[in-house]
């Protein structure tokens, strides 16, 4: 069965109370268009930290931003909101992507190092910083036909960085662990990624010569890259890992 968008309004309601705004209708009715990511998960696979979780609260941030600077009322308070918000949902969801990755090297999140929970907080802030030009950005789409549809697609570019998390995490947390390189479910692989795909290393080896999914240092880029490094009992590859083409 489909769900209602009614059936939504508890994950609505749940993120407008975790940024404290008040839920007035119309707010939750955006709330809910941008909660599309949400459609046929449980409220445990939406929990906070969650890919699902992260994904819709940067939707929402992305839309809301465009909705506020077309007003083009209070545009300091929306700006400070949007930064805000943007910057919870990105510390939130990384540190969850982070503990997911962990997780799968058999470590709970309660034993995470400082160390690994620093790194984790290093990447959370570098990719704060790019917020302030996307702000900017936004403003520039006010009044095109198209702006929705463009503010959308650049929100998917911040989705990946759940994965990236995972995948910094899990290498890590387990630095002796074999990992397989597994392709994900990307209609068009890209050259690095077909050329790494089965290659088992362990994760300091992968870490090592800094390869590793979601990576801008891939021919993809890595935006859109949906590969993992999975943990196995395969043999380890004869020789190093593969020099990459790199990004055109
Ligand atoms: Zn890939």
């Amino acid at each position: 069965m489909s769900q209602t968008p009614n059936s939504l309004l508890p994950y609505a309601r749940c993120f407008m109370a975790l940024y404290e705004r008040r839920p007035s209708p119309a707010a939750l009715r955006g709330c809910i268009a941008s909660w599309r990511a949400l459609k046929g998960k449980t409220l445990e696979e939406a929990a906070r930290g969650s890919q699902a979780w992260y994904e819709a609260g940067v939707r929402f941030w992305f839309l809301d931003a465009l909705t506020t600077q077309s007003s083009g009322k209070g545009l300091e308070t929306s700006k400070a909101e949007f930064m805000n918000g943007m910057e919870q949902t990105l510390s939130e969801g990384i540190t969850g992507g982070w503990e997911a990755g962990v997780k799968e090297v058999g470590i709970e999140p309660d034993e995470i190092s400082d160390e690994e929970y620093a790194a984790c907080g290093e990447f959370i802030a570098e990719q704060v910083a790019y917020l302030p030009p996307v702000w900017e950005w936004i403003g520039t789409q006010v009044g095109n036909e198209t702006a929705r549809q463009s503010v959308l697609s650049r929100a998917e570019v911040w989705f990946n960085l759940w994965n990236a998390a995972a995948t910094k995490g899990k290498l890590m947390a387990g630095q002796d662990v074999k990992m397989r390189w597994t392709r994900g479910p990307t209609e068009k692989s890209c050259p690095d990624c077909l050329k790494l795909d089965g290659k088992v290393f362990r994760a300091r080896t992968w870490q090592k010569y800094d390869i590793m999914p979601q990576s801008d240092r891939l021919s993809c880029s890595g935006f859109r890259c949906l590969c993992s490094l999975v943990p196995t009992d395969e043999r380890v590859t004869p020789g190093k890992p593969p020099a990459l083409v790199g990004p055109k």
